[in-house]
């Protein structure tokens, strides 16, 4: 059995094709060819969602209290609840948060049950935290959140511009999808707008390296520009938008210092410029960068008034681009999974569309106010004025700026409601009630990507233990709640097709989005659908949107909106002299609760680290391989140093995904500043001033394990699933560095075929120990007093044998192999385990020379392409 379903991961959306195997149990996965997100081809992460399966650390019961109990009287004891605080202190005093990783259907209930049957907007998503300055920025320009642009523009451009987006490693696939735009079209121009030289950098013809917080400056000098060098499209602007003139004060007014508040280069300023002002057909695609600023929305702003005032939107191969984080952002957008939104892109400050929603609801009332966004969410919570919360899909304690006041929120909330797929998490430990939710593969509904394209995510499994799909859960809550008439829905595809019809209920064309075309859809139509791209007015898609120049204001013209530069709320002080900026790694996924999971995901970037500039590094008295401490006035972290070359002067950059389950000090987001943009609500996870210092050990190490240990007790630690093996880093300054006593116990010293060879040398603190048990390496400990630890791979490699031959054997203290270089070094192709050793050694000797040479000789870079740019990297540094 086949079957067609959509990657559960970014906002590129690409099909998937899953092969279950009744008898392994495994799953296969391959690219869809006919989707059109991906044609076929997967990342990283998507070719690896094989291995995030099986009922492994899956929450499968329902637990009140810490108690297993029936799902029934979980659910009663939630209504109950919420019944109780909303009669004691109003409907304001509960509220849900929810997930882009949920399908639209349980977005569509959760949406429908807040807001139009206990009558709060607090429904606020995670989806907060990644795009909703896009949103804004939408609804001030367009009149509704509309994104003109389809991926097919992509490979229609003459210039793509890259705005805060490291495409390589967080949209993989729309990154593969650009380089081979590039390959057929030569003369198509990539810009880079980013403080980080990122390996997206790998096809840029120009990296602007911004400081960060100052892309508002950036286009409203590009704005200036065009104007003054007679750009605009003046009839277009006549007739299309409303504005114009303000906005251009502004932007003028700003532009003289656009070089020097920008920290560029003058001449590659003026590149960038003309570069956007000679391509028609130019796209300005932006992501997190620009969104997770406390100026975010007018940073969206400003980069749609560069497309209004020359005409380039609407049109094939130009617009604004806004590339979402999650699989399903765009879904919870569209059924107003917002606090700030209505259902069906309606607004909740228009009484006529209130009065559309609640008719078509049904409701006994309807919200008529925003609700609490993320941030205010949990300010609420703990100031005590909300006082019951359920959390799906997502996991706030490691997510959230300022997260350490999150758990203290939890903490003191009456009733913390959970449903995950996950038994551990670091938000399942506050919850009072853990609802067990349906994972990837076992529901069924559907996403919409980037590009408006809904698909459907089939279901492929059977449901694990008792877990149930979101959708219905919330149902069941409703129901208990006496709505039972309003959510009894028994299908997915009974809430779609009633959220299709909301979408066209008084429509007339007055809202982009409306899918009333596939309001009839029957079980069997829903079960069928291809992926379609928003609007479906009758059955066709529509692929590019504001091709008449109407847009969704009640004059239907588009607004330039005047957008001021400031620089971000806090400023780099002599206190906390550095900026850290927060982003994702090329193989995880957000908390890494599912991708953590797989093993093939962990061998690229196995551990939690900072990167640094190699001056600031020897400025802060930290060096390359170290462990260093973080600290912001909110939080601190403490992760190994890596100085990538990646980052500018006076920056620190840390990953998002490390929680408290892989690592003991790692949760960034308690160091990011709680500090929103004033109109989306958006946190600034990319500026927040800090400090770094050395975290003193007196001893490091590292522990694989064919089973798991308890490594807790180290002063620092994380931890990393490999194929046969984990992976424990540690490393301790309060006692001695661990010896024989302590590894044989860590390890098992009651083997009784054991087999343990050792060394010691108490003078330097160096211990080295491998259990060895019928010839097979059980685990083994690396200890030293210096940062002089053998690498990791090769000694990896070894617990896929069934024997440990005795060439391997006298090298095992070594670490190392004995023959000089067959150590494969730092992974760098996870799909097929090839390392950087092994890369850099076929390309001195057979004198490769493009990655394709690489491909051919050692398969790495065939399959997903996701380390195309680091292997492009290591020939251009050989
Ligand atoms: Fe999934 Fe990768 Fe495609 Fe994103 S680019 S949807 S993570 S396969």
């Amino acid at each position: 059995m086949s079957v067609r379903t959509t990657c559960p991961y970014c906002g590129v959306g690409c099909g998937v094709i899953a092969r279950p195997n009744a008898v392994t149990g495994e799953v296969a996965i391959s690219g869809d060819t006919e989707h059109p997100a991906n044609r076929g081809r997967l990342c990283s992460k998507g070719s690896a969602l094989g291995q995030t399966l099986g009922s492994d650390g899956r929450l499968l019961y329902p637990h009140v209290n810490g108690q297993r109990v029936p799902m029934d009287n979980a659910l009663d004891h939630v209504a109950s609840e919420f019944k109780r605080i909303i009669a004691e202190h109003g409907a304001g005093a509960v509220a849900l948060y929810v997930s882009g990783q949920l399908l639209t259907e349980d977005y569509y209930v959760a949406n429908k049950l807040m807001k139009g049957f206990i009558g709060t907007a607090n429904i606020d998503t995670n989806s907060r935290l990644c795009m909703s300055s896009a949103v804004s920025g939408h609804r001030r320009a367009f009149g509704e959140d509309v994104v003109p642009v389809c991926y097919e523009d992509l490979e229609l451009a003459e210039l793509i511009v890259l705005v805060g987006s490291n495409t390589a490693w967080c949209h993989p696939v729309l990154f593969q999808r650009i380089v081979q735009a590039k390959q057929q079209n030569p003369a198509l121009k990539i810009v880079v707008i980013d403080p980080r030289r990122t390996m997206t950098c790998d096809i840029a013809d120009l990296h602007l390296p911004v400081r960060a917080g100052t892309d508002v400056w950036l286009f409203n000098g590009l704005l200036a520009y065009l104007d003054k060098h007679g750009h605009a499209d003046q009839a277009f602007v006549a007739n299309h938008t409303r504005g114009v003139d303000e906005a251009l004060q502004v932007a003028h007014e700003s532009a003289p210092a656009v070089a020097e508040i920008c920290g560029i280069d003058t001449a590659a300023l003026d590149e960038f410029y003309r570069l956007f002002a000679s391509s028609r057909r130019a796209i300005t695609a932006f992501s997190m960068g620009v969104n997770q600023s406390s100026a975010g929305t007018d940073k969206v702003n400003s980069i749609i008034n560069c497309h209004l005032l020359t005409g380039r939107i609407g049109q094939p191969g130009m617009g604004p681009f806004s590339v979402t984080g999650q699989p399903n952002a765009m879904g919870g957008r569209e059924v107003g999974g917002l606090a700030s939104t209505l259902a069906a892109h309606m607004e909740l400050d228009d009484p006529a569309h209130r009065e559309i929603v609640q008719t078509f609801w049904r409701s006994p009332l309807i919200a008529d106010r925003a609700g609490l966004k993320a941030v205010e969410l949990f300010d609420a919570i703990h100031d005590g004025k909300v006082k019951a919360v359920w959390i799906m899909a997502t996991n706030p304690v490691v997510s959230l700026p300022d997260a350490d006041k999150v758990k203290a929120a939890l903490r003191r909330c009456e009733l913390v409601v959970v449903s995950d797929c996950f038994e551990k998490t670091d938000t399942n430990e506050f919850a009072h009630v853990l609802l067990p939710a349906a994972g990837w593969g076992e529901k069924d509904g559907t996403v919409t990507n980037s590009e408006r394209c809904i698909s459907r995510q089939r279901q492929f499994l059977p449901l694990s233990g008792e877990t149930r799909p979101d959708w219905w859960l919330i149902c069941e809550v409703a129901k208990r709640l006496g709505h039972g008439a309003a959510f009894s829905f028994n299908s997915p595809q009974q809430i779609f097709v009633e959220h299709a019809a909301l979408s066209a209920a008084e429509n007339r064309g007055t809202r982009a989005f409306d899918i009333g075309g596939l309001a009839n859809l029957t079980a069997s139509g829903y079960e069928t659908l291809e992926p379609v791209q928003w609007p479906v007015r009758e059955s066709a898609g529509t692929a590019r949107l504001l091709e008449s120049g109407r847009f969704y204001h009640r004059d239907r013209k588009a607004r330039f909106v005047i957008t001021a530069p400031r620089l971000p709320a806090h400023a780099p002080n002599p206190e906390f002299p550095l900026v850290l900026n927060t982003g994702r790694v090329r193989d995880h996924w957000h908390t890494m609760t599912r991708t953590g999971r797989a093993p093939q995901l962990n061998t690229h970037t196995p551990e939690p680290y900072i990167d640094m500039h190699a001056q600031d590094a020897l400025l802060w008295a930290v060096t390359e391989g170290q462990l260093a401490r973080v600290e912001t006035r909110w939080g601190s972290m403490v992760a190994r140093l890596k100085i990538s070359g990646e980052v500018p002067r006076g920056t620190v950059f840390a990953p998002i995904h490390w929680n408290g389950m892989f690592a003991s000090d790692a949760r960034v987001g308690t160091l990011v500043n709680p500090v929103v943009d004033p109109v989306s609500g958006e946190p600034e996870f990319k500026h927040t001033p800090a400090r770094v210092m050395p975290f003193v050990v007196k001893w490091h190490g590292f522990v694989l394990s064919r089973t798991p240990v308890d490594i807790t007790d180290s002063t620092w630690w994380s931890v990393a699933r490999g194929a046969q093996f984990t992976r424990y880093e540690i490393a301790g300054r309060d006692r001695t560095p661990p010896s024989s006593v302590w590894a044989r116990a860590l390890l098992g010293a009651n083997h009784a075929d054991a087999d343990w060879i050792e060394y010691a040398d108490p003078a330097t603190g160096v211990f080295r120990s491998v259990l060895l048990v019928d010839e097979k390496i059980v685990g083994c400990v690396f200890i030293s007093t210096r940062l002089d630890l053998p690498s990791r791979t090769w000694l990896s490699g070894l617990f896929a044998k069934k024997r440990i031959h005795d060439a391997d054997r006298t090298s095992l203290l070594n670490g190392g192999p004995a023959a000089a270089g067959d150590d494969p070094g730092p992974m760098v192709c996870s799909c097929f385990g090839v390392g950087r050793n092994t890369i850099c050694k076929a390309i001195a000797a057979d004198r490769l020379k493009t990655a394709q040479d690489v491909g051919r000789k050692l398969r790495a870079g065939t399959n997903c392409g996701s380390c195309l740019p680091e292997i492009r990297s290591l020939l251009a540094n050989a």
